[in-house]
């Protein structure tokens, strides 16, 4: 991969503003600025991986953690019982825009089916 910085990477060093949710020692989770659905989060480990395949396999911990973190913002935005999805877009068939690799949080209403 290459030692360019992704955005994400400006927003955790807090260069670039983002609206909070949660953050710990290895991960970091703040409000997508485009929201798909009433509660929209993004959930990221701190250190940078291009897609989940990649952090699956170099380092299971991190992703456990961030599925940690997703449940755990799940809880904080009071969504946890009525149920929320998680997706990791992967690379460009996936509309992937930062390599970066990120969990997106949806929920707060009834999600569409998936597809087109
Ligand atoms: P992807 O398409 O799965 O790579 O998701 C990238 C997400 O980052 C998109 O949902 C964007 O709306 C979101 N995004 C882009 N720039 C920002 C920002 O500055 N703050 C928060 N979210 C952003």
């Amino acid at each position: 991969m290459s030692d360019a910085e992704t955005l994400f990477e400006r927003i955790i060093a807090g260069e670039i503003p983002a609206d909070v949710v949660y953050s710990d020692d290895t991960t970091f989770a703040f409000r997508d600025i485009r929201p798909q659905a009433r509660v929209h989060v993004l959930v990221v480990p701190r250190k940078r991986y291009r897609n989940v395949a990649e952090l699956a396999a170099a380092d299971p911990q991190l992703l456990a953690d961030v599925v940690k973190t997703a449940e755990k913002v799940a809880e904080l935005e009071g969504i946890k019982d009525t149920g929320y999805r998680v997706v990791f877009n992967t690379d460009s068939d996936a509309g992937q825009t930062v390599f970066h690799v990120h969990a997106h949080v949806l929920g707060g209403e009834q999600l569409g089916l998936f597809g087109r």
